[in-house]
């Protein structure tokens, strides 16, 4: 850990707790807007780790997930620094879109530039002044809008500390990625950090047992890089990998007539869904390729064709990935007890 932290051209001592403003471009009304920033310095030494989330504008999951771990009394004994950022894409969630106002996807331009598009400069300021302080991440996703994810954590194939990390946070799927091109999770791994992606729910929505799952999740990764002294207990006793994944696309234009949940079990050939038409008898129906468990759903039933309707991720063993999906939705479902915040 470095004893110097400087964000925003404050200095953060270890023993402090500090909430700060990052100056971002203006609005064209000339109002400010700025890049809150939470950061915890323990006194004891240990990693710097970074929480974001809404990177895409409209994910708003990320932001009460954020809200609700600051809430933690437990982070008072951290040991190592947490560097908190419940808005990345201020610009988006003001929109309520996904996008920058000029249509750009910050997740595909990192690690930015200083004289690029506006995208490119908010990826740039949040590299220099967050994630280069950083030894892990914690990135936080829903599904697009309509969409929505089995609660999961995406890491990059090959990364053996990752894998132990999203071990530890406890989501019932982990799913290993191919490194997309100017995402943040790629630029954190040209820079050597490690960096999990927590994907659940659903774009403009909250959902409680992904929000649950995710605040749980972080402090569980916390603990297993020693930063925190135990393991929250509601967590997936052992997530499972999937071993590829594929999305099973609409074969016709129609209206979808869903035949699955999100996190069911389906069989090779099973019917995962209908398309329908309104003015006529006819209907299309979508089967599954293969065995699987379906991790993304589509809530939007107005489909063309080759639009995306289920997402199914492929597993060694099927059967024991279904329970551990039930057993975190019950975990997370539950009231959270007054004692814990
Ligand atoms: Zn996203």
């Amino acid at each position: 850990m470095t004893t110097d932290l400087t964000i925003a051209g404050v200095s953060i001592k270890p023993g402090s707790r500090v909430r700060l403003n990052l100056p971002l471009p203006p609005l064209y009304t000339k109002d400010d807007l700025h890049m809150a920033v939470t950061v915890i310095r323990g006194r004891k030494p240990g990693p710097t780790v970074f929480v974001s989330s809404a990177i895409h504008g409209d994910e708003i999951n990320g932001i009460e997930i954020v809200r609700q771990l600051l809430l933690r009394k437990n982070l008072n004994r951290m040991a190592g620094t947490l560097i908190a950022v419940p808005v990345v894409n201020t610009y988006g969630l003001f929109h309520r879109e996904r996008y920058l106002p000029d249509g750009r996807d910050l997740n595909r331009v990192f690690p930015g530039s200083a004289n690029g598009s506006l995208a490119s400069r908010l990826a740039k300021t949040f590299m220099d002044e967050i994630v280069r302080h950083c030894d892990y991440g914690i990135d936080l996703h829903t599904a697009t809008r309509h969409r929505t994810n089995l609660p999961q954590v995406r890491i990059n194939r090959g990364n053996e500390d990752a894998e132990r990390l999203a071990r530890a946070f406890g989501a019932p799927v982990i799913m290993r990625s191919e490194i997309r091109e100017g995402s943040l999770r790629s630029a954190c791994a040209d820079l050597g950090i490690t960096t999990l992606v927590y994907e659940a729910g659903e774009a403009l929505r909250h959902d409680r047992p992904s929000i649950r799952g995710g605040v749980a999740g972080i402090l569980n990764v916390l603990a297993a890089l020693q930063m925190l002294p135990k393991k929250e207990k509601k967590t997936a006793a052992s997530p499972f990998i999937a071993q590829s994944s594929m999305w099973v696309r609409a074969t016709a234009s129609g209206i979808l007539v869903p035949k699955v949940r999100l996190g069911e079990r389906v069989a090779k050939g099973q019917v995962l869904g209908e398309l329908v038409e309104p003015t006529d008898v006819g209907s299309e129906k979508l089967l599954a390729p293969r065995a699987g468990i379906v991790i993304s759903t589509c809530e939007l039933p107005l489909m063309y064709e080759g639009e995306a309707a289920f997402h199914l991720a492929f597993f060694d063993d099927l059967g024991d990935a279904v329970a551990e999906v039930e057993s975190f939705v019950e975990l997370h479902e539950q009231p959270m007890p007054a004692a814990e915040i």
